[in-house]
């Protein structure tokens, strides 16, 4: 335990290896910034040690660290020539957060803290300002009672709202001393009431009580619901910062500000950023007034009337604009810097990698390594492929009307339509019930992540473009309005009001984050155009990826989209849902009430050529690629009516009568259909099923072929196997109907067999199985299922607390759980290829598209993985990430 306080400029940081699991983002970042020479205020780095020893310990700080932070801070009284708690030139610091990635908002923080009674008084005859010392002292009661005390923050924003009014004023900065005066009094005597105990005098105390804080809100229930999210680990905790205050709330000469090196909702390389005169870094971050533009250019585009920082502080925005060069060469990627700018010197409190939208993101990429500054393989590494998707999103159809109601910023891009909910939890509640809702805010904060989540879109009255809402959609990839000021929420009312408009709960907008338009009702969308830079990132990412990518899909359509998004072929072709056409549901049920041969036969008949063109238009877009058509799979239980009404419509095309197909259909019943007279075993019992489809296939094949087709090469699965035996069978039963078919016709047809491994047993036996496979495709939802025996359609009822209990890190049929049923797939691909050195692997469950499982079949050999279309660019980013990892 060598590393449990660190001052910034401490000259062991260099050395430490991934700094930043110890010091946390932040504080690692500020340590660089001091070393680049960069204006950084001077501090200390409690690191996550200390957390670790923090939550064993009983959550209490270990007298060791106690007295590190003694000896730190009079290092910090040093260099700043203050003292803390001192009656003559006191110094103030900033309690700060820092975990190794940055969770923007969703942990605590302490600024000013070090101000009391006294001090306070010191602090006004040493700057001359007293307004600036007491406006300071208000603040840290606000903050400090709301994180360590745990007093509601609207408690104290009450009595300054109720200040203002009594004022006649608009603003806080409107507010005089003596109001502040009267307004600290009147907080202290809230913390009394409140917590039975004055407001904490001592420095000391304050410093302790903020530093637990911090630790514990690691543990609150943001941060979990955040982490869960993101998929950060709990054992990572975080670091907390202590750092002397600087001050951009003493006067016109000071200000606060939020930038950007490039716009974070487009890419576009420019400063992109806002900035407040006379306030400190909350309120930016708050929302409570309105902030300026930092660039000149940036106030024209938005029309702006006000004053940009360029012009307000010239000489001050061209240091910053220096420092901001400088730091994105040195990080090689865009920077999202909090600063402040105290008696015009600029000071940096922060810098970390931004927060950007996944366009964005691509095209910072793609323009980085234009710019000689990355290169093609960091750029491939540096998109998180989950993003991918949001660029999917669809956009707004213009051409059709719009009643629009009001305009917003455009926070974060993409279009959603859903009922208008003014909680989290209505959001929460509704997506349970599968309904789509715009999540209505005055401004967001931490406690809505659930909701904003849950919610399809975000719409908020006040705050900017780097407000909590803005940020924390951008990065879930939701669209956002923020800063809508003409609409009034009134949350008791449950509705808000724009001009005369008045919207109520459960009434639909549409809300377009793309340009900030706020509409009523449901506007019709359109799917996105892919951008070049999309373009050049998945040419980028086929260069380097080795695995192949396939998609699961059964219509023209879904194999159209993704081969469009580079798919190389269907790994999976699901039959049933061919059955489920209008037109032929009646088949199929005549299909499976009927009880003999000829029964059967004359219903598949009808089925036949349905199934035939079914397989022709896939072949025909999927030409040249390999096409993997699995037999049928799921229970005949299905199909059948549950409708009087569609028992009395198969009852009158079968010559039944309704008791007769009741009867069967009772008969069909399972008690665990997914263990039951489903997969292969259906085509055990009813092999004319099987025949038919495989002559549809077979046909389609040749029929392609007489149309000069590039031919496709076919591979017929034969699904949920358990014995080499069942394989041998129907594999038999395939090769015999493509004799039938060639002799017909006269003509050869190429086409491989092979089988899912769906079952444990399946993976165990995989040696004797690959003597009749020529490929085998992990059909991972169903082996999650079997390895686990976990119902794949009922886990969702319990998944939770295991999830809470920490029995699973990430729901496995999301996330291959790699000890387990990835162990299967290793020892199924051992001992296939014993016996088959050729045999073909694949993967085509859910797990096919999601990066983690994809690195894991790629390390583990597997040729191709299969997904969902809308699924392919991300596994293609995914795939060539695992290849470049290793
Ligand atoms: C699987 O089980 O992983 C699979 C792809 O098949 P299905 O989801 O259709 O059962
Ligand atoms: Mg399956």
């Amino acid at each position: 335990m060598s590393n449990l306080v660190l001052s910034f400029n401490n000259k062991k940081i260099k050395k430490i290896k991934n700094p930043e699991y110890i010091l946390g983002g932040k504080g690692t970042n500020l340590a660089r910034m001091g070393n680049l020479g960069l204006p950084v205020p001077p501090g200390f780095i409690i690191s996550t040690e200390v957390c670790e020893l923090f939550y064993k310990n009983k959550k209490k700080l270990p007298k060791q660290v106690l007295k590190n932070i003694y000896l730190e801070l009079k290092d910090i009284e040093k260099l700043t020539s203050k003292k803390f708690g001192s009656l003559k030139n006191p110094l103030l610091v900033s309690v700060r957060s820092g975990a190794r990635v940055s969770m923007p908002g969703m942990m605590d923080t302490v600024l000013n803290l070090g101000l009391n009674d006294q001090t306070v008084k010191a602090l006004t005859k040493k700057t001359l300002n007293g307004r600036f010392a007491k406006d300071s002292y208000r603040r840290f009661i606000q903050m400090y009672s709301n994180v360590v005390l745990n007093i509601e923050g609207y408690l104290f924003e009450e009595m300054i709202d109720n200040q203002k009014l009594n004022k006649g004023v608009l603003l806080d900065t409107e507010l005089e001393e003596t109001d502040w005066d009267e307004l600290i009094q009147r907080f202290k005597e809230l913390v009394k009431r409140q917590t039975k105990k004055n407001f904490p005098q001592s420095v000391q105390e304050q410093l302790n009580g903020a530093i637990r804080a911090v630790f514990l809100s690691w543990d609150s229930q943001r941060a979990k619901t955040y982490r869960k999210l993101n998929q950060i680990p709990d054992y990572w905790g975080t670091a907390v910062n202590v750092q002397s205050m600087v001050f951009g709330n003493m006067g016109k000469d000071c200000l606060t500000g939020v930038v950007f090196t490039r716009n974070p909702s487009t890419g576009e390389n420019v400063f992109f950023g806002e900035y407040l005169i006379d306030a400190q870094g909350e309120d930016v971050v708050a929302g409570t007034r309105t902030p300026q533009h930092i660039t000149k250019k940036a106030k024209i585009v938005a029309g702006s009337k006000e004053k940009s920082m360029e012009e307000t502080m010239p000489k001050v925005f061209q240091d910053l604009k220096k420092t901001l060069l400088k730091l994105e060469k040195y990080y090689k990627d865009m920077q999202d810097v909090e600063f402040t700018v105290e008696n015009k010197k600029l000071w940096i409190l922060q810098t970390r990698s931004g927060k950007r939208t996944a366009h964005a993101g691509i095209k910072i990429a793609v323009d980085m390594v234009a710019e000689k500054l990355i290169s093609k393989k960091k750029a491939i590494l540096r998109i998180d492929p989950n993003t991918l998707g949001t660029l999917l999103h669809p956009s707004l159809n213009r051409k059709v009307e719009r009643k629009i109601i009001t305009k917003g910023l455009p926070a974060s891009p993409g279009a959603a339509s859903g009922k208008v909910v003014f909680t989290a939890e209505e959001a929460e509640r509704l997506n349970d019930m599968m309904q789509n809702t715009i999540l209505v805010r005055v401004e967001t904060s931490p406690e809505d992540i659930h909701g904003m989540h849950a919610a399809k879109g975000v719409l908020t009255a006040r705050g900017g473009m780097t407000s909590h809402a803005a940020v924390v959609a951008r990065g879930m990839g939701r669209p956002c309005v923020s800063g809508s000021t003409e609409i009034i929420i009134d949350y008791n009312l449950k509705q808000f009001k724009s001009g005369k408009i008045i919207v109520k709960e459960g009434d639909i907008i549409t809300i377009d984050g793309t340009n900030g338009e706020v509409i009523l009702g449901t506007v019709p969308t359109i799917q996105p155009k892919m951008s070049s830079y999309f373009s050049t990132i998945m040419k980028w990412a086929n260069e380097f990826k080795k695995l192949k990518v396939r998609t699961n899909a059964e219509t023209e359509k879904d194999s159209k989209v993704a081969r469009d998004f580079g798919a190389e072929g269907i790994g999976l072709c699901r039959t049933e849902h061919m059955f489920f056409d209008q037109e032929r549901i009646l088949s199929v049920r005549e299909m499976i009430l009927s009880k003999s041969i000829e029964g059967r036969n004359n219903a598949l008949a009808k089925l036949l050529p349905h199934q035939k063109n079914d397989f022709k238009s896939i072949f025909k877009v999927m030409k040249g690629l390999p096409v993997t058509i699995r037999l049928l799979d799921p229970p005949l239980h299905e199909f059948l009516p549950k409708t009087d009404r569609e028992i009395e419509e198969v009852a009158r095309s079968t010559n039944l009568d309704s008791k007769e197909v009741k009867d069967r259909i009772e008969e069909l019943h399972e008690q665990n259909p997914m263990l039951g007279h489903r997969g292969c075993r259906l085509g055990i019992s009813f092999p004319e099923i099987y025949e038919m489809q495989c002559e549809a296939i077979f046909e389609a094949l040749i029929e392609c072929k007489k149309e000069k087709i590039k031919p496709v090469i076919a591979e017929i699965m034969i699904p949920l196997i358990s014995t080499d035996t069942e394989l041998k069978i129907l594999r038999i039963l395939v090769d015999r109907i493509a004799n039938k078919i060639q002799k017909k016709y006269k003509t050869k047809i190429d086409y491989i067999v092979g089988t899912m491994i769906e079952l444990p047993r399946a993976a165990l036996q995989a040696k004797k199985i690959s003597k009749y496979a020529d490929f085998f495709s992990f059909g991972t939802n169903d082996l999650t299922q079997t390895t686990f025996g976990i119902s794949r359609d009922d886990s969702g009822k319990f998944l939770n607390d295991y999830l809470n209990n920490k029995i699973f890190e990430i729901d496995p049929f999301v996330s291959l759980d790699q000890n387990g049923v990835g162990e299967l797939i290793e020892i199924a691909s051992t001992r296939g290829r014993q016996f088959n050195k050729k045999i073909k692997l694949g993967i085509c469950g859910e797990h096919g598209g999601d990066p983690r499982s994809i690195e894991f079949c790629s390390k583990t050999g597997l040729h191709y993985v299969s997904c969902s279309p809308f699924r392919v660019p991300v596994a293609i980013l995914a795939a060539a990430q695992s290849e470049l990892k290793k």
